[in-house]
């Protein structure tokens, strides 16, 4: 058993907790969560405000080496994606798996202590499978287990160019695999055990710079899950959707979808079948209680009944979407219908899930010229417990005996939460706290960030600095 002694703690609800004592058993479940207890002895102290682990539920890692580069200047929507694909063209398995190091290694220091990864650049440019079809997969699942936090890869299924079918063509060759049974036949092989202690080996080369695979403290790895994506109902039609909401019932698997980003998606579907994306993914069967729709940011209709009454949940990603332009979806009415939300960084403009939990209101109020859909608990709650449930870690994200050990440290006596009152610290941390006051970060039990520091890789700025240096002009 490891114990710590948290001097604050948010245990739910509007308030935190004084002198927490937390511990874990060897298998990395909290066995003790008891406010106001004294500590055992060999307990460890944590200076600041401790909340469970937050999830970061959509994530496109190699959106990251676009950072800077893409935001200034007029361009809508597809004319960022065009630069996103110059980038997606040249990538192989090593580079994928260094930047994919480096932003998960981001993502633990900013308190993500799982992130779900909506990943379709699978193949060769051109089409042409690696000698293992899944070896950019493999990269991420590796990349994360480096640094220590969960993953769930999110593999999606990409078969066409539009609602008319235009085939796949240039950069987009590369996300599909024929049709969705051409799918199911590569991620079966990805769902086949991996070897913990194998060496990386992702094109037959010899291991790169993946040393020290296993894990921080050469431990085993926190753990990957296996989940399906239907990228969107641009790519993948109706009978192909059902081939991957089938496989992914039949594995009790997580699937997400991106939905109604932006209008001419809904217009595009309507123009073709008549019908919103929503309905499309509806009569797939790709809506219910393990789906989470990707930011559905224009529902039309009866859209939102559709969604609450499947069960489906909604992955907020407002710092991308403000970002692209996309809009500001309907966060107040799911809510209140009962929809699970949970928030996503996607394009990586911004790694920090208390930004995106606070824009969640924030851009609510700009839009609706009040206050207080979202109270601060709740939002709090998409950015860790619904954020594991969508990922398919149920059993994580709550500070609760049974509980996976995942949380982390606020330092609550930095510039931005300096006067904080722990009777109203969740509005604190939703309205004042960044990335940057994350100080420790534990995943099963095991430190990954100790005094804002990783521990596996140390200088996480100059990984992320080296791997997109290396990408060099395609930027
Ligand atoms: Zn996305």
């Amino acid at each position: 058993v490891t114990a710590w002694l948290a001097e604050l703690a948010w245990l739910g609800g509007e308030g935190l907790a004084s002198d927490v004592v937390i511990a874990c058993d060897g298998a990395g479940r909290l066995v003790r969560v008891a406010p106001g207890q004294a500590a055992p002895a060999d307990a460890v102290r944590l200076r600041g405000v401790v909340l469970p682990g937050l999830a970061n539920v959509h994530s496109h890692a190699f959106h990251r080496a676009l950072r800077g580069r893409v935001q200034s200047g007029a361009a809508d929507f597809w004319r960022w994606r065009d630069r996103m694909y110059a980038l997606a063209a040249v990538l192989d398995p090593d580079g994928l798996f260094e930047l994919a190091r480096a932003v998960y290694a981001e993502m633990a220091l900013a308190g993500m202590t799982v992130v779900g990864e909506f990943h379709y650049l699978h193949h060769r440019p051109g089409g042409g499978p690696y000698a293992d079809p899944n070896a950019m997969g493999r990269a991420l699942v590796d990349a994360a287990a480096e640094v220590g936090i969960r993953l769930t890869l999110l593999d999606a299924c990409y078969l066409r160019g539009g609602f008319g079918g235009e085939p796949l063509a240039g950069v987009q060759e590369r996300f599909g695999d024929g049709d969705a049974e051409g799918w199911a036949t590569r991620v079966a092989g990805l769902a086949a055990p991996v070897d913990p202690g194998a060496t990386r080996d992702h094109q037959g080369d010899a291991a790169g710079a993946g040393s020290g695979r296993g894990g921080v403290d050469g431990q085993p790895p926190a753990g990957w899950r296996l989940g399906a994506a239907v990228h969107s109902v641009r790519a993948v039609d109706v009978p192909s959707m059902r081939v991957v909401a089938d496989w992914a019932a039949r594995n009790a698997a997580p699937l997400h979808l991106h939905l109604s980003e932006q209008p001419a998606e809904n217009e595009q579907a309507l123009a073709a079948t008549g019908c919103t994306p929503a309905r499309l993914a509806g009569d797939a069967g790709a809506l219910g209680p393990r789906t989470a729709a990707v930011h559905a940011t224009h529902l039309a209709g009866d859209d939102i009944t559709l969604l609450c009454e499947t069960g489906t949940a909604v992955c907020l990603c407002p710092t991308t979407e403000r970002d692209l332009g996309d809009g500001v979806g309907p966060a107040d009415r799911l809510a209140a219908a009962g929809c699970p939300l949970s928030l996503g960084s996607d394009s990586h403009a911004v790694i920090d899930l208390f930004e995106e939990a606070r824009l969640v209101e924030l851009h609510r109020r700009l839009v609706r010229h009040e206050r207080g859909a979202h109270d601060a608990p709740a939002l709090l709650g998409a950015a860790t417990a619904g954020g594991y449930r969508a990922l398919g870690w149920s059993e994580g994200g709550e500070l609760v005996l049974g509980a996976l050990a995942d949380f982390v440290v606020v330092d609550h006596r930095s510039v931005r939460l300096a006067g904080l009152d722990p009777a109203r610290g969740a509005a604190a941390l939703v309205y004042g706290a960044s990335a940057a006051d994350v100080s420790d970060v534990v995943v099963g039990g095991r430190t990954v960030v100790r005094d804002g520091e990783h521990v596996g890789l140390p200088d996480v700025a100059a990984a992320l600095d080296r791997s997109i240096r290396s990408l060099g002009e395609r930027l």
